[in-house]
């Protein structure tokens, strides 16, 4: 058995033809920054986010800005929301470094706030003890793909006057209530890292806002701060999606709703398959579809259990081992270790296990065996 934990190989595949194809009108048209593909891909993916499940209503307009990965798609978000030196921004410690760094990047100082047990996402009980006079923005993860409980997070922001920028770099497609997110905060942020549920072929991000007018100062700073060729009405960076990964995105949206309806299926397969072997199964909270990004049980004695899997070939990984606050990165800000104890505890019992579209019903009945089998004294 060889099962890795993702496959970009077989989602290749399967895509081909109108891949390659894609790839070849680009280069024939020599578009390879900006472009039909760029512009095109973000009207379509605001579109994406802006689309409901289970409920009707007309939602508001979203406008999507590109930029060359999720990371800067932060950074520029909170730089136009005006977040800066001096600020406070709340998030958790239990996230990919790239949340924090954006919050830096800013010159503002990330808080880290406890996890639920059970979801691993931000405690929305907890957001309010971490108010100070310097608080300025939240930024919720929807880590693994879940939503977090964008009722509460939107609610004290509105009483505290707080900005909210949705980390959606994992959650792509993924609900709140029927609405997918992106179009919750002031500002939501993409990656499309490859290995994201919507990934490129390189470094590709985007900021997803129902701000028309954020969204085209974003756009201005990610170019240089030009919407003109030779105009440059600031100082900007450069940040941009490329024609060649625009086109692989466009192609790849395409497909989004089939994928993640198949991580849900294979969700639903592990949590059958996992069910009374002694795992603790990723819960879901009630209002929330998640899109499965990764497939997180908690499990004791981990890193026992991780390599007994290995050797029977099956391929899977911790997101993440080493929770922000303890990172060699963040001990200016001097947070004892103890200080989040949940964050702490989950770090040590999480196990990711293959989660892609191309997984096959007979591979996760095998990886349920293999885990049961690994768990047995
Ligand atoms: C991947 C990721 C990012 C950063 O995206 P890049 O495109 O790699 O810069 C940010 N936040 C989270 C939670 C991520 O998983």
């Amino acid at each position: 058995m060889n099962i890795p934990l993702v496959d970009l190989y077989a989602q290749y595949l399967s895509i081909r033809h109108d891949i390659d194809s894609a790839i070849e009108r680009v280069i024939t048209r020599s578009t390879f920054i900006g472009g039909e593909d760029v512009r095109n891909f973000e009207i379509e993916f605001a579109q994406y986010c802006r689309q409901r499940e289970h409920t009707s209503g007309a939602a508001a307009n979203l406008y999507c800005a590109s930029c060359g990965n999720g990371t800067d798609a932060l950074c520029l978000a909170l730089q136009a929301l005006g977040i800066g030196i001096g600020d406070e921004v709340i998030t958790t410690a239990h996230t990919f470094i790239a949340t924090a760094e954006a919050i830096s990047s800013t010159g503002a100082k990330p808080v880290f706030l406890d996890i639920e047990e059970d979801t691993f996402v931000i405690d929305p009980k907890q957001i309010e003890t971490a108010i100070t006079p310097n608080t300025r923005a939240i930024i919720p993860v929807h880590l693994y793909g879940q939503a977090c409980d964008m009722d509460a997070i939107l609610e004290i922001a509105r009483r505290h006057d707080l900005k909210v920028i949705e980390d959606a770099a994992q959650a792509h497609g993924a609900t709140w209530r029927g609405k997918r997110v992106g179009s919750f905060g002031h500002a939501a942020c993409f990656s499309f890292y490859p290995g994201k549920n919507l990934g490129a072929y390189g470094d590709a991000g985007a900021v997803v806002s129902q701000d028309e007018d954020l969204i085209r100062r974003i756009r201005m700073r990610a170019n240089h701060g030009r919407l003109d060729k030779y105009v440059h009405e600031i100082e900007g960076v450069s940040s941009r999606l490329d024609g060649l990964n625009a086109a692989v995105l466009r192609v790849k949206l395409r497909h989004l709703d089939a994928w993640n309806a198949a991580r849900q299926q294979h969700a639903a397969r592990y949590m059958a398959v996992l069910r009374g072997s002694g795992v603790v199964l990723p819960a879901v909270r009630l209002g929330a579809e998640p899109v499965w990004h990764l497939f997180v049980i908690k499990v004791r004695d981990r890193d026992r259990v991780r390599v007994k899997l290995q050797q029977q070939g099956v391929s899977t990984g911790v997101h993440y081992p080493l929770p922000l606050h303890r990172q060699p990165a963040y001990k200016h800000l001097a947070i004892p270790d103890g200080a989040l104890p949940v964050t702490n505890r989950v770090a040590t019992e999480i196990l990711s296990l293959p989660m892609y579209p191309e997984l096959s019903a007979d591979q996760i009945d095998a990886i349920g065996k293999v885990v049961s089998e690994a768990l047995e004294p």
